[in-house]
Parts: structure tokens; C-alpha cells; sequence
């Protein structure tokens, strides 16, 4: 997934612009994948991440990651909720 997609943002020599910053994100949920993966569609410049200012600043994740990332948690804690109840009433068969 490319950060750029999530709003990461940083300054370099000529002036702000998205930060690239390719990340993996290891995780074998679909739906938390899923929302992780978004891709560079270009049609922006990329800034480079230059010298430790820049690089500590990115090591936070951007807020629409964090959103992302949230929403993805909510879709899997609700069809696990499903799943159990599913189970539940297998039981009770
Ligand atoms: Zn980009």
C-alpha cells in the first residue's frame, strides 16, 4: 500500500507534496487487507521522506490509514459477532 493514498504528506526541497512511502501491511484478514491496500493512482508529486524530521513525522500513520484501518476492525468485530451467533444456534440444533 502506498501512504500517499491515506494523506501522508511531507516537505521536501521543492515545497509539500504526498509521501510515497510504500508500506506492507502483513495480515490474512480480507476485509483488513482489503481497506490496507490502496495504491498510488499517481497525478500527484511525491515528496521524498529526507532526514529524520521528515522520516519521524511519517512513521505516524496517516488519519485517513487510521480510518481505514478502524472501519476495516468494525466490518471484521461485526461478522465475527455473526459467526458466533451463527454458532450459537448450531448449538442450540
Ligand atoms: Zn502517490
Amino acid at each position: 500500500m502506498h501512504q500517499c493514498m491515506y494523506g501522508l504528506r511531507t516537505k521536501d526541497a521543492q515545497g509539500e507534496a504526498s509521501a510515497y512511502k510504500p508500506t506492507t501491511t502483513v495480515t490474512n484478514h480480507e476485509a483488513l487487507a482489503e481497506s490496507l491496500s490502496r495504491r498510488c493512482t499517481g497525478g500527484h508529486r511525491h515528496a521524498h521522506l529526507v532526514g529524520k524530521t521528515a522520516c519521524t513525522k511519517a512513521a505516524q500513520y496517516p488519519k485517513d490509514m487510521c480510518e481505514a484501518f478502524l472501519k476495516a476492525v468494525a466490518v471484521i468485530k461485526k461478522s465475527v459477532e455473526e459467526t458466533h451467533l451463527m454458532g450459537v444456534e448450531r448449538e442450540d440444533m
